[in-house]
Order: structure tokens, then C-alpha cells, then sequence
């Protein structure tokens, strides 16, 4: 373990404010320790910042903004390339440091650093394309178009399931478009971001670019109000809980501000009576047990034709029974653990719930003893009448509906208020179709065969409804990272009016 924290410049105490140039001496804060949560031991400890800091962190950010925001498009792409490629040299231990403080297994871990450097690579691209369109005007020789320019200094507030990737969602696009920015992780995974700032640091200091990506470690009752009220934050990207997304967007919204909010789902398959069942079951068992069901996009609710319903129940329940449960670092592992102990007692809470409102517990259900936050896969078979199954409890519980038709189970699936991602199992075209018409799913990913878990890049990422909104990563997510601002120019010696409006002078 000390070789890899060495590696990635992690000391025992580690300062949790970055100004974008230098780690600051006295960040003046509480000390938080970072817990591995498979041993519960402590990894490191990180001094938090005060909101004096963060002051003095946004004075910099926005003298950065100044710089950046001139320097062309493809030029910001550049820094951008080189960081990506710094990730890719630390793919494998920054990978295995995202497992070891945040439990989520090793090929998990690395792929979300792949994640980082093919949105780097995207961005890259996205640099010689942050294209405005042209529009013919109405009035004689007058030309009009829109050109996009940088916002100013954007907020990124991330969770700890994503502890790294998220960010690089938010830093690599935001950073072509001519933005600095100031990270706000989460304080469960604050090792994970003072090595992302450890790895990009040469790489921008070698291009003389100051204080455009900027991290601070912090409580978000304290420095995270701080930076979401901050009048000079035009853009808050967060990403996290309803609950969380539901204050950071009406502080923001108090102060007309722009929010990015990437917040839970609740997520269902519905599985008809043509489709293939061996892609059921490894969808299934990815999207439900994989990242120890802690990811946004976990598969949360599995809608079963009742055709198929014993067989494909009897296979998962099997399938649940050879899930190698353990040490996240360790090849063999198929589910770590969760964050932690809070995370434990939710799914527990959540369990006697699902009991006490007629669910029936198929396997798991209980917390595994010993040290570590482990716990049992757990699969419920659920009625549509339980209140349970309408919530995102961050943990491997699967509710299961027995369900007569198509019908049927969109009505279920589309009567919850989160609106993440959804996905179909069927070989026929028709229902496809239908699934994916306006009346279909309601969800800002809807997939066919495909799980609900595990996106790519080039697509917009992001949910309807209490999920918030957002649209973060790939196609034209870029624009609410800069400012629209449509130009007509005249060049002949008249002045006409819009709409013929005539003014007599
Ligand atoms: P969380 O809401 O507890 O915390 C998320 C972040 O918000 C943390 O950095 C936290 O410190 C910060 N925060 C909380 N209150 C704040 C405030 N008032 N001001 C500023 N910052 C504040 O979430 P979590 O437990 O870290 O993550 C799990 C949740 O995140 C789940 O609901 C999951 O679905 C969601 N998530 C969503 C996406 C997505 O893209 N839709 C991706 C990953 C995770």
C-alpha cells in the first residue's frame, strides 16, 4: 500500500487545497481521515480547508480564468491531451487507489481511470469543434451568427462513487471551453483527488497555466455552501444525492446561477417474454451487485414477463450464490465493500422496510461479519404497493416484479420520481420501438439489451425528473460550460429596424 500512495505523491498528512499552482501550507481546516473501507483502518489523513481558503483558492481561479480564457481552443486541447496522457502512465495505480479508498473492485477501478483519458481524448476533438451556427437575417446586408465563449470559473462538486472520473467529465470539457474551476470532492474520497492533482500538476505548470484547476477538501455544510452561494461561480456542476441536488440547485437558483445536477436514480430492466435470458442474467448481475450497487446507474428494479420469471429468478438467486465477495485489489473479486458503516445500516433500514411492507427476501439481506463494510447482495421480490422499492438506497438490493405484459411493467417503471438511466430486454422490434418512442421509457438513458450500468463517453450522460436534469460528457454537453452570445453585424450605412418596425428617425 505505501508504494502505491508514495506513487501517486499521497504522504501520511496531506494538505486538501490546491490553488492550481501549489498545495497550500495551512489550509486551515479539521483533520479528516480517509478509511480504507475494506479493513476500516485508517489510509492517510487530509487537513480540510476553511473558508478563508477557499477565498483565497477563487482569487486565483479567476486571475487563472483571465489567462485561459485567451489562449485558443486547440491550444487548451493540448493541456488537455497531455493530461490524458499522464493518466494513462497512472492508469494502474491510480485505478487501484480508487479501489482501495473507495472500495469498488480493481478493473472498476482502472476502467474508471480509461474513462478519464477517453474523456480527455473527446475533448481533445471537441477543441477545433465548439462550433456556432449562422443565421440569415432579415434586414438588408446584415450578417448574424452565434459564437460561444468561456463562462468563468465553474464548481464541481463530486461524489464518492466516481471519484475521479466525474471529474475529469466536468475538468476536460469545461477546460477546452476556456473555464478554471475549483473541485470540491467528497470527503469519503479525498486521497483519490489529491492524486488527480498530483498527476496533472507537472503537465500545467509546464504550459505556465495558474489556477485553472484548483481542488479543495472540505465539508459540505461549510466550503461546499460556500462555493455553491458564490455570485462569482457563474456554473455548479454537482453531482450526488436528490437530496443534496435538491439544495445546491435552489441556492443556486436563488442567485440565478447555472446548475449541472447528476443526482440519484432508480433504475429498472424490463425483460419480455423474447428475450435472450443469458444476457438477462450477466446484465443483471453487473448492473445490480457490480460497484457493490453504488453506482448512479445500478440496476435497482428488474420488471420480469412472467414467462420468464422462475427461470430467470432461479438462475440470478444461483448467480448471486458464486459472487466472490472480498478485497476489492484482489483479482478474483467480484464485489467489494460499501463505503462505509453509514452505508450499511441504510441497506439494513432499507431491507426491514422491504419486509415490513410484504417484500420477500430471495438471498442476502444481512451484513457479513468481520472487519470491512460487507455486505450480502440482496435480492426482493417486490409488489408495485411497497414504498421502498420508489427510493435509491446506495447498496446491492434488487427488487423484483412479476409483470404480465409490456404495459404493465412501463407503468411501474416510469412511476418513480427518479429518472436516470432504463433498459429493455426484447427481441422484437416492435417493443423496442415502443420502449423508446416518447411514450416509452422516461429516462435520459434508455437502452435495448444493453444493462442499465456502465455508459460510454460519446453519449450525453444524464436523467429527467428528481435525477436533475443534467446532461454531463459526451455530444453537445460542452455548451453549458460557455456563454452564447448572438452578434449581428451591419456594414451598410442604413439602420432598418426588425419586424419593419419604423421609428421615423
Ligand atoms: P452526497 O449527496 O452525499 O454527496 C455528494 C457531494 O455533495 C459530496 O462532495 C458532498 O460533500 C457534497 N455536498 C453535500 N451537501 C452539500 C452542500 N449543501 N453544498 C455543497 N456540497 C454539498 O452523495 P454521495 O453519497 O457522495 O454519492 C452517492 C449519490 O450520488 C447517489 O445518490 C448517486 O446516485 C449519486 N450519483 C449520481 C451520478 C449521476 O451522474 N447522476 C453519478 C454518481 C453518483
Amino acid at each position: 500500500m505505501n508504494d502505491l500512495l508514495q506513487q501517486l505523491g499521497i504522504a501520511d498528512e496531506n494538505h486538501g487545497a490546491h490553488d492550481g499552482n501549489h498545495w497550500l501550507e495551512t489550509p486551515g481546516g479539521a483533520e479528516l481521515v480517509s478509511v480504507n473501507p475494506t479493513t476500516g483502518e485508517p489510509i492517510a489523513t487530509v487537513i480540510q480547508a476553511d473558508e478563508a481558503t477557499y477565498d483565497r483558492l477563487m482569487q486565483q481561479a479567476q486571475a487563472g480564468f483571465e489567462k485561459w480564457r485567451l489562449l485558443p481552443a486547440p491550444a487548451r486541447g493540448q493541456v488537455i491531451r497531455e493530461i490524458g496522457d499522464a493518466l494513462r502512465e497512472k492508469k494502474q495505480a491510480l485505478g487501484q487507489l480508487v479501489s482501495l479508498e473507495m472500495g469498488k473492485i480493481r478493473t472498476e477501478g482502472e476502467g474508471e481511470v480509461q474513462e478519464m483519458i477517453d474523456i480527455c481524448d473527446f475533448a481533445v476533438g471537441l477543441s477545433r469543434q465548439l462550433y456556432g451556427l449562422t443565421m440569415h437575417s432579415e434586414r438588408p446586408g446584415h450578417r448574424m451568427y452565434e459564437q460561444w465563449h468561456p463562462l468563468g470559473v465553474v464548481g464541481i462538486v463530486t461524489a464518492f462513487n466516481f471519484p475521479v472520473a466525474v471529474w475529469s467529465w466536468n475538468a476536460a470539457i469545461a477546460g477546452v471551453c476556456g473555464d478554471a474551476m475549483i473541485w470540491k470532492p467528497s470527503s469519503k474520497t479525498p486521497l483519490c483527488a489529491i492524486a488527480v492533482q498530483n498527476i496533472i500538476q507537472p503537465i500545467v505548470a509546464r504550459h505556465g497555466v495558474e489556477g485553472v484547476f484548483s481542488m479543495i477538501v472540505g465539508r459540505g455544510s461549510s466550503v461546499g455552501e460556500k462555493l455553491v452561494s458564490d455570485r462569482r461561480i457563474p456554473l455548479v456542476s454537482a453531482t450526488g444525492s436528490c437530496r443534496m441536488g435538491r439544495r445546491i440547485g435552489s441556492v443556486v437558483g436563488e442567485r440565478l446561477g447555472r446548475s449541472l445536477l447528476e443526482l440519484g436514480g432508480n433504475n429498472g430492466i424490463i425483460v419480455m417474454e423474447d428475450a435472450d435470458p443469458n444476457l438477462v442474467l450477466r446484465a443483471v448481475l453487473f448492473g445490480a451487485v457490480g460497484t457493490a450497487g453504488q453506482r448512479c446507474t445500478s440496476t435497482r428494479r428488474l420488471f420480469l414477463h412472467e414467462s420468464l420469471h422462475d427461470e430467470i429468478l432461479d438462475r440470478l438467486v444461483a448467480g448471486y450464490g458464486s459472487i466472490k465477495i472480498g478485497d476489492p485489489l484482489d483479482a478474483s473479486t467480484l464485489m467489494g465493500p460499501l463505503i462505509d458503516e453509514g452505508a450499511v445500516d441504510d441497506m439494513t433500514a432499507a431491507i426491514k422496510q422491504a419486509k415490513e411492507e410484504g417484500g420477500e427476501i430471495l438471498c442476502g439481506g444481512n451484513r457479513i461479519d468481520g472487519k470491512g463494510a460487507f455486505v450480502q447482495p440482496t435480492i426482493i421480490k417486490a409488489h408495485r404497493g411497497m414504498n421502498i422499492v420508489r427510493e435509491e438506497t446506495f447498496a446491492p438490493i434488487l427488487y423484483v416484479f412479476k409483470v404480465r405484459d409490456y404495459d404493465e411493467a412501463l407503468e411501474i417503471h416510469n412511476s418513480v420520481d427518479q429518472g436516470l438511466s432504463s433498459a429493455l430486454f426484447s427481441t422484437n422490434l416492435i417493443t423496442a420501438e415502443r420502449w423508446l418512442s416518447a411514450a416509452g421509457s422516461d429516462c435520459g438513458i434508455a437502452n435495448v439489451n444493453i444493462g442499465t450500468s456502465g455508459a460510454e463517453i460519446g453519449g450525453a450522460f444524464g436523467g429527467e425528473k428528481d435525477t436533475g436534469g443534467g446532461r454531463e460528457a459526451g455530444s453537445d454537453s460542452w455548451k453549458i460550460y460557455m456563454r452564447r452570445q448572438t452578434v449581428t453585424i451591419n456594414p451598410t450605412s442604413d439602420l432598418p429596424l426588425a419586424q419593419g418596425v419604423d421609428f421615423g428617425v
